[in-house]
């Protein structure tokens, strides 16, 4: 039998390159996209016409070709991104394949204008279906512009199976925020037959989300970021109140590049465990940024799946960042302990005025007080109002005695709940918090009784704080009205300059750091104004003493010192707001177990413990 393998002639391998290449108009906008952002360039301009199927035409503002590169552009795996194939491995472009222009010349009239720096004219080339039909020089602006016409013009079959030009504008409009969401640095404009319909310019990842999205975004979005070994994520999540019931505003981006991966948006959808309803969908822009070489891109065509090797830490990694910043930002119902209304005791309706007119209220009983009414206990109680219970357990705050305590407990809990409050009364008040020795907040959990150290719970609570705002520079600060003047010696100074920048990310302001009476124009809202100077020196001694420590970084060592000195202390009243508050944040907190200094925040003891005692 005669030989009968052939190798296919390169205009048939293109088209059928092309098939894996360019699917629709919007593989073609996503490939040129991609080209002009490997370019180099500031501003790109993108223009359709029907949808991509008449025209699509990137016009961008990089490094443009020279005529030789113009011409060798359109071969197939012809490419200036990589040459060896180490380079696989340290991707920082886009492309790297070299097949998208040859493929797309393949299938479609393709026009092109483009000019280097350092060339005066520039080329133009025309090609159809893989063969230049037209080259000149030509003037035109420095960087490239490439049209693309008629998709699909010699395979029949692919363009009658293109969709409405609706749907293949939307196609084309979500590659292009996959692009310009990645991208604010770089100005985008976009039009579809004449008219603009996106004008994006050079703005911060926020912004740009706002700018594509509508204004409307903007209170939607709470901050995500997080720094570790394998993975820094940073980005926007959407609250959960806006979440969709359709899948929309999903956005992974693993450097820089957009991709897609059910694992991953399976962990940011278990961190709104409970937030939203099992069929809604949370909104967010996350960007991944990881070690090049953990990632393999390689695995699809079109480059929208990737491989991490460490694919199990990035969930975890990505599902506790997103339940933080929830936490952190007051997004969740962070007090959960599934609750026990059975657990309860009466004077968790603080603040509350039970208005039952049948009730006269004995404002002057207390129950420490050893009289002959003692006899007549049950009754007594039935009329204490909320703020009666209030009192009373504020004399308990004081007296700390611990046996009227329980008697007050075990005398109170049928009848008080029973009569006073109703059932409606009692489920909005399911925390419940007091303070015992000024020293630790207690509470009941399902489990037992669970007992805060304050001081501790404070500083845990300061620390991861002031951590996520020297990161993420959100602190907010209060001008002083009159700066305050506070002299330094020259190694403070020093140390000042050197956590400037930190200082005021979480709200400190100086006029100038050069001389050594240093005005101070504002300070975090939680430092009082009388406090400053001391807040100041104790932060400079403290961060000397840390950083000696070695191993810490800048930002935990400043916020480990700054809870320190701002913490509520033992000792301090706190109110029944901020008892709850110190709980509420607690549990908000990354790590709510340990103070920034490893030492026990708060214990549960058990009810079982409870019970062993009264064996
Ligand atoms: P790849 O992007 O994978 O390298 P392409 O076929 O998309 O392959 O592009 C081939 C080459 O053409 C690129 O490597 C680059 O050198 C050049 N090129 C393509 N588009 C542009 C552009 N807009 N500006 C400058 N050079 C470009
Ligand atoms: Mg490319």
């Amino acid at each position: 039998m005669a030989d009968i393998i052939k190798l296919l002639p390169d205009h048939v391998a293109n088209q059928i390159a092309a098939g894996e290449v360019v699917q629709r108009p919007a593989s073609v906008v996503k490939e040129l996209l991609e080209n002009a952002i490997d370019a180099g360039s500031t501003s790109i301009k993108l223009i359709v016409k029907d949808s991509g199927k008449a025209l699509i035409q990137v016009v961008d503002n990089g490094v443009g070709m020279s005529e030789t590169d113009a011409r060798l552009s359109f071969e197939r795996h012809a490419t200036s991104k990589i040459s060896t194939a180490q380079d696989l491995f340290n991707l920082n472009t886009k492309g790297f394949r070299g097949e998208a222009l040859a493929s797309i010349a393949a299938i479609a009239h393709v026009d092109m204008q483009t000019r280097t720096e350092n060339n005066e004219v520039g080329t133009h080339i025309k090609i159809e279906g893989s063969k230049i039909v037209a080259q000149e020089a030509v003037a035109t602006p420095k960087g490239t512009s490439i049209a693309v016409k008629n998709l699909f013009f010699n395979i029949p079959a692919r363009r009658n199976f293109l969709k409405s030009n609706q749907v293949e504008l939307r196609h084309i409009t979500d590659e292009f925020h996959r692009v310009a969401l990645v991208h604010p640095d770089i100005e985008f404009h976009f039009y579809n037959n004449g008219s603009e319909i996106f004008n994006l310019p050079r703005a911060k990842h926020r912004q740009r989300i706002v700018h594509v999205f509508g204004s409307r975004m903007d209170e939607r979005l709470v901050p995500v970021t997080e720094e570790t070994e394998v993975v820094k994520v940073t980005g926007f999540i959407c609250k959960p109140e806006f979440a969709k019931k359709s899948r929309g505003e999903q956005f992974f981006f693993a450097n820089n590049r957009f991709i897609k991966s059910p694992y991953l948006h399976h962990a940011v959808v278990s961190a709104f465990e409970g937030l939203i309803k099992s069929d809604m969908y949370p909104g967010y822009f996350l960007f991944l940024d990881v070690d090049p070489s953990s990632i393999d891109i390689n695995i699809h065509p079109t480059k929208t799946e990737v491989k991490f090797d460490d694919e199990n830490t990035m969930y975890a990694i990505l599902r506790s960042t997103i339940k933080h910043s929830l936490g952190q930002f007051n997004v969740a119902p962070v007090l959960d302990f599934e609750h026990d209304p059975n657990m309860d005791t009466p004077y968790a309706f603080k603040g509350k005025e039970a208005v039952l007119p049948h009730v006269t209220v004995d404002s002057s009983f207390n129950p420490f007080q050893e009289t002959t009414e003692n006899t007549k206990h049950t009754d007594s109680y039935r009329k204490v109002s909320a703020k009666g219970w209030e009192n009373l357990y504020e004399g308990l705050d004081k007296e700390a005695d611990v046996e009227a305590f329980s008697s007050l407990i075990i005398e109170s809990e049928e009848q008080v709940q029973g009569s006073i409050y109703s059932e409606d009364e009692s489920q909005e008040h399911l925390a419940s918090t007091f303070q015992l020795r000024r020293k630790y907040v207690v509470s009941t959990v399902k489990s037992g009784m669970l007992v805060i150290h304050q001081n501790r719970a404070h500083e845990r609570i300061l620390f991861e704080k002031f951590l996520s705002e020297i990161t993420v520079k959100e602190g907010v600060s209060q001008q002083l009205l009159f700066p305050l003047e506070l002299s330094f010696n020259k190694q403070e100074l020093g140390i000042l300059k050197e956590i400037q920048e930190s200082l005021t990310n979480i709200g400190f302001a100086f006029e100038s750091l050069e001389e050594e009476t240093v005005k101070v124009t504002g300070v975090p809202l939680m430092v009082p104004e009388s406090g400053i100077g001391t807040v100041l020196d104790r932060l400079i001694s403290d961060y000397k003493e840390g950083f000696s420590e070695g191993s810490f970084s800048q930002a935990e060592v400043l916020s480990k010192a700054l809870s320190k000195n701002l913490a509520i202390k033992t000792g301090e009243h706190l109110d029944q707001e901020s008892q709850l508050a110190l709980v509420n944040n607690l549990f908000a907190c990354k790590e709510p177990t340990l103070s920034p200094s490893q030492k026990l925040t708060y214990t549960i003891i058990s009810e079982g413990d409870i019970d062993k005692k009264f064996n």
